[in-house]
């Protein structure tokens, strides 16, 4: 998918922003579920993965793109069903 486009699509005005946040974790919902990566410090626990959040100021349209290591564990990951 092309991320990288200038313009809204939603309005078409180019006041798009971006940022990055976790899928995740803490108190909230976890919105890449069985994607995120296993980490040992002293103990196993997984890495939420992240999303890359693209918001248009002018329209508030809010797309979220999950990160290529996340995508790409998709295939094999048994929270996730083919549609
Ligand atoms: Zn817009």
């Amino acid at each position: 998918m092309n991320t990288d486009r200038k313009n809204c699509p939603e309005c078409g005005t180019q006041s798009l922003f971006q940022s990055t946040t976790n899928a995740g974790g803490g108190y909230g919902p976890v919105l890449l579920p069985g994607l995120g990566k296993m980490a040992f410090w002293g103990k196993v626990q997984t890495v939420m993965p992240q999303f890359r959040v693209v918001v248009c100021a002018a329209c508030g349209l809010t797309r979220f793109y999950a990160e290529a290591a996340a995508c790409a564990r998709l295939p094999e990951a048994d929270n996730w069903q083919r549609i």
